[in-house]
């Protein structure tokens, strides 16, 4: 049987931060929690629902086409 573990959305959200110690333990940070005390600084994961979630984008996913981009950028 396998068990499927739930992305988060801090994985592709702009406002995390990751942190990983020198024993490879993995640790994401939320910036959110440095202005507003609602988000907690290492939010429990899996998140799956955040109204301070904001897609991050990558910028060399941009085209280069001369197009705008705008509606083209891929998610993380
Ligand atoms: S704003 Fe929400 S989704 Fe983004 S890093 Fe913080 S807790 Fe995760």
């Amino acid at each position: 049987m396998v068990t499927m573990i739930p992305s988060s959305l801090c994985e592709t959200c702009s406002r995390m931060r990751e942190v990983v110690t020198p024993k490879g333990s993995r640790f994401l940070l939320c910036q959110m929690s440095r202005t507003d005390p609602r988000y907690a600084k290492y939010p429990p994961q899996p998140v799956v629902r955040c109204e301070g979630y904001r897609a991050a984008v990558e910028p060399e996913d941009e085209p280069d086409d001369g197009e705008s981009g705008e509606g083209t950028a891929k998610l993380r």
